[in-house]
């Protein structure tokens, strides 16, 4: 109690002690007991704030593997997507080959809106009559060869060296090449001669008055009298008669005249009905009607597929 320290405060009411040493020791617990408290305080508000921080750390992994399955998701669904795309493109192929096959019109306005199974059933009922023709009136390649060296028409005989009309097509071939008969028929003349100029020739006649030739040939395969499909093996393509270099020389002939091969040769399940254009000379709708007619087809009037 010696380092004590009393201040006395002097007033009318007389003279008060205080003693400040009590005083001061009073305010240090107090403020030593705030002291603890906040430290308390602020230790467990620490400690949530930790707990709160680890909590959204722990969401936030949470949403970033979330994220990552989310991609990876994605990412498998954008390849099934992919492979789906390329398989109906491929179904969509397939169709529009049958529809070439069975002879579907590309007809922009009515098959805009027709489904896919429409179209197939559309496509059947044209179909067989469109086999019919392609079997039986020449159409496509009559060999292995699209190296035309000489078109139907005027031209200077390479040979003879003078304006000549040339009454066929010539396909450049190697002597030995396949030669098919362009539609169903029966061999009319096949002949290992001169035939002037035409060399080895086989000439088929085939329905409603179409004939073919093929000259300049190295081997004869069918004999006069035989009957042959479309596609048979006739003869070997080579260089005989008048003939400036190994070709098939194709001819076409209706009613004993010939037409330019072209557009016969060209001819296709796909391009079914350019010929109708292009080839002027045959009554394309009454032989069209004739071979409804034997195929007792009973086509519907409003048909889109109807050929013209
Ligand atoms: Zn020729």
């Amino acid at each position: 109690m010696k380092d004590r320290l009393i201040i006395t405060i002097t007033d009318v009411h007389g003279s008060k002690q205080y003693n400040l040493h009590q005083f001061v020791r009073r305010i240090v617990l107090y403020f030593s007991l705030f002291l603890v408290a906040l430290i308390l305080l602020g230790g467990v508000s620490i400690r949530l704030l930790l707990s709160e921080v680890k909590q959204i750390q722990e969401r936030r992994d949470s949403l970033i593997q979330e994220y990552a399955d989310t991609l990876e998701r994605n990412e498998q669904l954008r390849q099934e997507i992919e492979q789906k795309s390329e398989e109906l493109i491929t179904i969509s192929d397939r169709v529009e080959d049958l529809e070439g096959i069975i002879g579907v019109q590309k007809d922009e306005e009515s098959s805009g809106d027709l489904s896919l199974i429409e179209r197939v059933d559309l496509a059947s009922i044209t179909g067989v009559q469109k086999g019919f023709v392609m079997r039986l009136i020449p159409n496509g390649y009559p060999i292995n060869s699209n190296q035309v060296s000489a078109d139907y028409g005027w031209r200077i005989h390479p040979i003879l060296k003078r304006r000549e009309f040339h009454t066929g097509i010539d396909l450049r071939a190697p002597v030995g090449t396949p030669v098919y008969a362009a539609a169903d028929g029966v061999v009319d003349f096949s002949r290992s001669e001169y035939n002037g100029g035409y060399g080895n020739l086989v000439k088929i006649d085939h329905s409603f008055g179409f004939k073919t030739f093929y000259a300049h040939l190295s081997k004869l395969i069918v004999k006069k009298g035989d009957f042959v499909k479309k596609g048979q093996l006739i003869a070997y393509s080579g260089n005989t008669g008048m003939s400036s270099g190994p070709h098939l020389h194709y001819e076409i002939r209706f009613l004993g005249n010939h037409l330019d091969p072209r557009p016969f040769i060209d001819w296709t399940m796909k391009d079914y009905t350019n010929i109708f254009e292009k080839e002027t000379s045959v009554k394309w709708q009454s032989l069209l009607t004739t071979i409804n007619n034997l195929m007792e087809i009973q086509a519907p009037r409003s048909s889109p597929a109807e050929p013209r």
